[in-house]
């Protein structure tokens, strides 16, 4: 064991929880995030910017999403058009479905989600998908009125969450998408004759996606456009029993039901058990568990949520979330639903287009099982659960696989040629990972900038660099300093950031 190894472990700090002010308050500080046009008065809530640090750790958790669901299962991925026409969201259920229930003040036309207010007043749940009679009762019943003005509420009508765009001069209609997967569907014909795919195949898409919040206020939580990665898994509902799925039978995914905490199920216990309908699943729920682990978060922070019949959505079969606690809840990072056969169905009726799919000689409208993931929240998770603070300082102990720079490369003082050898180095190593020189301040404040950053390695360049070829590099968790020679630097650095 190095030194640095047995500081690190000898460290294993968790002090106070880290809250979403201060998480939020550091990512602009750092530019990970921040709020769109916020050089303008009274821009709309919901739009938000990645700084130079949120893009390239957006980039290092795409890559992740890459290697850990998209390669390791050998699914292929896609990027298909924002814009689609109506006719595809007629289909998929969007134009009819996908829309909250308002109401307007008729006094001073103030705009209220119905449902959110009923609840609001009621203090509990009320059921999804009430009639727009049914939530007036409600508002009436509860004598609830405008916030603003003290007028009754009624009349509760439908609001449309897609946000339409014209095409052309005449402006034909069409949406921006609200999801990812409707490319997916409905590529898959063309996919599948064209490219030798054979079913189960998983189908990835990661992009933007767009819905047209009400009123959002949860910052970057509840965004109007924002990135998702969604995976679609294509089957064949009679062959849910392939090899493969086999890896994951052993494996302890953290089921709750209800608002429960999760506890540890064996995916075979849980297939025996009814609450998984097969390996099929059993394997995918396991691959996205543990791509969360491996991006650093504690098991015991992560639980797949099994929702009840009210709250699935309607042609979900079976639905999981996939949640992690933070300091504003058990937060969902991915919807996972057993769809069945529901969007080819779908797309089969309205696009009057063959979407079965040749399985041994056999036409088959492939089931699908989705993993749809929200990365703007995914990334929110991940700083929170790396936030720390002790008595000196704020850090981001984000594991090295992820964290947007790798290394900080400091010379110790602004003389005697080592800012040009600090330079040397910095640029031997930069085309190999991301890396950042700074030869700002004191070695202290520069150490604090890249803590705070959350870049995992500080390379210092002295006055021994010049004369013995060594550099002290210090790890950020631990502050442990180890003395590399420059020729191994590379090396020494990559065998710790994998
Ligand atoms: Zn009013």
């Amino acid at each position: 064991m190095s030194d640095t190894e047995r500081a690190a472990e000898k460290h294993a700090a968790t002090p106070k929880a880290a809250n979403y002010e201060d998480v939020m308050n550091l990512a602009a500080r750092r530019g990970y995030f921040f709020r769109s046009a916020d050089s303008y008065p009274n821009v709309p809530a919901g739009f938000w910017d990645y700084g130079p640090l949120g893009v390239l750790f957006k980039n290092r958790y795409v890559d992740l999403w890459r290697r850990r669901l998209v390669k390791a299962d050998e699914m292929v991925e896609i990027d298909t058009a924002q814009i689609m026409p109506r006719a595809v969201f007629v289909a998929s259920g969007h134009v009819g479905n996908f829309s909250d229930p308002i109401v307007e003040c008729s006094n001073c036309h103030a705009i209220y989600r119905a449902d959110k207010l009923i609840e609001e007043k009621v203090k509990h749940g009320i059921p999804e998908g009430l009639q727009d009679a049914e939530y007036d009762a409600l508002l009436a019943e509860n004598a609830i009125v405008c916030s603003n003005c003290k007028n009754s509420l009624r009349g509760t009508k439908r609001f449309n969450m897609m946000f339409r765009v014209g095409i052309g001069p005449l402006g034909e209609e069409a949406y921006l998408r609200p999801e990812t997967c409707q490319g997916i569907f409905v590529d898959a014909p063309f996919l599948f004759k064209t490219q030798r795919i054979k079913l189960p195949k998983g189908f990835a898409q990661l992009g933007k996606s767009f819905r047209n919040e009400i009123a959002p206020r949860q910052g970057i939580l509840r965004q109007r456009e924002f990135y998702q990665a969604e995976i679609e898994v294509l089957f064949n509902p009679e062959k849910v029993d392939q090899e493969k799925f086999g890896v994951a039978l052993e494996y302890s995914l953290n089921i709750s039901h209800a608002d429960a905490e999760p506890t540890p199920v064996r995916v075979s216990e849980a297939i025996s058990g009814g609450i998984i309908p097969n390996r099929l699943i059993g394997y995918y729920l396991y691959l996205i568990q543990s791509f969360y682990e491996n991006a650093g978060i504690s098991t015991v922070d992560i639980r797949l949520r099994r929702l009840g019949d009210k709250e699935k959505a309607f042609y979900s079969a079976v639905a999981f979330d996939l949640e992690v606690r933070t300091s504003v809840g058990w937060l969902e990072l991915v919807a996972c639903n057993y769809r069945s056969d529901y969007d080819f169905r779908q797309h089969t009726e309205v696009s009057k287009s063959d979407y079965t799919v040749e399985d041994d000689g056999k036409k088959v409208l492939p089931h699908v099982f989705e993993l749809s993931m929200g990365i703007d929240r995914s990334l929110y998770a991940l700083l929170e659960k790396a936030y720390r603070v002790d008595e000196t300082r704020t850090y981001l102990a984000l594991k090295p696989s992820i964290a947007p720079l790798q290394v900080g490369v400091f010379p110790l003082v602004s003389k005697d040629g080592l800012p040009e050898k600090a330079r040397e180095i910095y640029d031997m190593l930069r085309f190999e990972m991301d890396a950042a020189y700074d030869e700002g301040g004191s070695i202290g404040r520069r150490y604090a900038r890249s803590d705070e950053a959350g870049v995992p390695f500080c390379v210092t360049i002295d006055r021994e660099t010049l004369e013995e070829m060594t550099v002290t590099v210090r790890e950020r968790d631990s502050k442990a300093q180890e003395k590399v020679m420059v020729a191994d630097l590379a090396d020494w650095l990559k065998a710790r950031l994998a």
